[in-house]
């Protein structure tokens, strides 16, 4: 055994806990998972069943933990986990799961494929295995502090364009300010109109805000590669500027897997519970509607349906704000097919996305085939959506399938219709 084939066996060696060994152990084989899986359900291949992708983790469980494992192994009759084969496993670790969650749901034994997906990206991630996409915007994230390498002069000068625009001001390090604002490089660089949004919404409800210099960006590119030290480096750049400015609440944008990160995996990273709140945008937008304080001028006359981002809504359990708030813009909100928790993924979350190989940009656009269906399958063309990622992905989706679709932003729209 040489040092580099060492080195993914005992990375994935490292990544087993109880967890993992209790859900490789009461895997029933049923295949259930596979039919909940978008990249299963549009190329019919069986090596995108949510299980397999697993396969090279499962042998190491096998052949180090439990008795017949180590006897086939003895004897020759399974093989070792080799880091040529990691290599060639990256496609079914990163390009074919977006983390979406939808197998986990299904599966009968309650197996938490995502969790599964994580540790075995997390050995991966140690051991070298990583597409240079994600390595990349990981790397961007470490040392500029976003992964499209945007710094803060860039952003200062994206948030004076949104004074100009508004006329209102975006305060920038504002200490006890009721919220910390988090944005994604990709709403910066690519949707500034939310940022416009946020400080009519926020001027509207007479709410404080601030943006932090050194801790603008939300996402978190640890977390997608599998790394947690580099997950918890960012994370803490977060939780250090909302301590420091003793702000209430932490506000997280509309990007799924951030909202994942600061939210839920935040306070296990840095080993504490935070000294403030995180709260999704609609969460607080909900708020405001609740109180009275969200009211629409006017509504969309076009009828309109709803993309729930896998992140936000399946995983991160903001289920019943998105259609109350849509309901508050649209003079017609037509529910899609399997709707909320049970939403297809839009094929580029988990960091598939950042990966732009000719082999996973295809296989993004065939497993984008059942967004298509859902949405020809209402005969609705405006869709609107509350993640960043998704809407560049879904936008790449109209543009490869030369579909009549638009897409909107959720906070966007309700700050556009908003009463004066
Ligand atoms: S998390 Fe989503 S993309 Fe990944 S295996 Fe499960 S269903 Fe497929
Ligand atoms: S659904 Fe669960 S039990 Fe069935 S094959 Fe998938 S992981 Fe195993």
């Amino acid at each position: 055994m040489t040092a580099t084939l060492e080195r993914g066996l005992h990375a994935l060696k490292e990544v087993i806990d109880a967890p993992i060994a209790s859900y490789f152990s009461s895997c029933v084989h049923c295949g259930l998972c596979a039919e909940a899986c978008l990249f299963y359900t549009e190329t019919g291949d069986p090596r995108y069943t949510p299980i397999h992708k697993l396969e090279p983790l499962r042998r190491v469980y096998e052949q180090e933990y439990t008795l017949l494992g180590r006897l086939k192994k003895g004897l020759g009759l399974s093989k070792p986990v080799t880091d040529a084969e990691l290599d060639a496993w990256q496609d079914l670790v990163y390009d074919s799961c977006t983390m979406c969650g939808r197998c986990s749901l299904v599966c009968p034994v309650g197996n938490d494929i995502v969790y599964m997906v994580r540790k075995l990206r997390e050995g991966m991630a140690a051991s070298g295995h990583v597409p240079d996409g994600i390595r990349n915007a990981t790397r961007r994230t470490v040392e500029i502090g976003g992964p499209m390498g945007l710094k803060w002069p860039a952003v200062a000068n994206v948030i004076r364009k949104v004074e100009e625009a508004t006329g209102l001001k975006v305060p920038v390090d504002q200490a006890g300010a009721d919220y910390l604002v988090l944005l994604s490089s990709m709403e910066i660089v690519n949707y500034p109109e939310y940022i416009e949004a946020l400080a009519k919404i926020f001027h509207k409800a007479g709410i404080s805000f601030t943006v932090a210099s050194d801790a603008f960006e939300a996402t978190n590119a640890g977390i997608q590669i599998g790394n947690s030290d580099l997950a918890k480096v960012i994370v803490s750049r977060i939780v250090d500027a909302a301590e420091r400015l003793k702000v209430k609440r932490v506000l997280s944008p509309e990007c799924g897997h951030a909202y994942m990160a600061i939210r839920w995996e935040g306070p296990n990273l840095i080993g504490r519970p935070y000294a403030f709140e995180v709260v999704h945008v609609l969460e607080l937008l909900d708020e405001l509607r609740g109180k009275g304080m969200l009211k629409m001028k006017s509504k969309i006359k076009d009828p309109l349906i709803l993309h729930d981002p896998c992140q936000i809504v399946r995983r991160g359990g903001v289920l019943q704000a998105p259609e109350p708030l849509i309901q508050e813009v649209a003079e017609r909100y037509i529910p899609i097919a399997d709707k909320q928790k049970w939403n297809w993924c839009c094929g580029g979350g988990g960091g598939a996305s950042a990966i732009h190989t000719e082999e996973a940009e295809a296989l993004r656009a065939k497993a984008f085939q059942v967004k298509k269906r859902q949405i020809e399958s209402t005969g609705v063309n405006t869709m609107v959506t509350f993640c960043a990622n998704c809407r560049i992905v879904i936008e790449e989706g109209f543009d490869h399938y030369q579909m009549d679709t638009r897409l909107l932003g959720l906070t966007e729209l309700l700050a556009e219709h908003l009463e004066e």
